[in-house]
């Protein structure tokens, strides 16, 4: 006979939870699942689950993306550009705690503010949008960053962060992308791969 849930003591238990040390149904496990059951984090159907919820989130930053950026098709470095904009975004925000999209939004306002034509800056700068300057603005000096294009980068990464963020996932777009750019490089290239140099192969696996 098939033991019940030891949670709802309705159902039938059909997966061993290692928090209530015995079997828990599909629907308990999904609802309790790190609310009210603190699941190691070895827990093999918390692990599937999360693997589950990356996917999700990686596809779903790629679909915005494809519609965002459609347009771009044939035009390498702009695409390069967007790439590379998503990497120096990724490795940064990985660096500051509590980041969520709505500083996101701010930062690329701000920047799309500094890069002008006329350097406009009214006030002190967010602490992301401040980072983020510190690699570009080297890179504009330089030439090897145009203002125009990135200008338009910018704008392209503001659009997809206004299609991603949801009420109430305040780090709905962070997630898709970090999911995404994990799922197109492995993490040891990724380290390379911050500067802001995208190689050919990054594109196709891309489009
Ligand atoms: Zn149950
Ligand atoms: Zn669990």
């Amino acid at each position: 006979m098939a033991e019940k849930c030891l949670r709802c003591g309705k159902r039938r238990g059909n997966r061993y939870c290692p928090v209530l040390a015995g079997p828990i149904c599909s629907r308990c496990c999904g609802e309790n699942r790190l609310v009210k059951i603190s699941c190691p984090s070895t827990c093999s159907h918390l692990l599937r689950h999360e693997a589950f919820q990356r996917d999700k989130q990686g596809s779903r930053y790629h679909e915005v993306w494809l519609k965002v950026n459609e347009d771009l098709r044939g035009r390498e470095a702009d695409l390069k550009l967007i790439i590379a904009l998503e990497y120096l975004l990724k490795r940064v925000a990985e660096g500051v705690e509590g980041l969520t999209d709505a500083d996101v939004e701010v930062a690329l306002a701000e920047l799309t503010a500094r890069v002008g034509p006329i350097e406009l800056v009214t006030q002190a700068p967010s602490l992301l949008g401040r980072l983020l300057w510190e690699e570009l603005a080297p890179q504009l000096e330089e030439g090897r960053l145009l203002r125009e294009p990135l200008k338009e980068g910018l704008t392209r990464l503001a659009k997809m962060v206004a299609s991603l963020r949801e009420p109430e996932v305040p780090r709905a777009f962070l997630r898709g992308l970090f999911a995404h750019l994990e799922e197109l490089l492995p993490e040891e290239k990724q380290q390379e791969q911050s500067g802001l140099i995208v190689t050919p192969s990054d594109l196709r696996r891309l489009i």
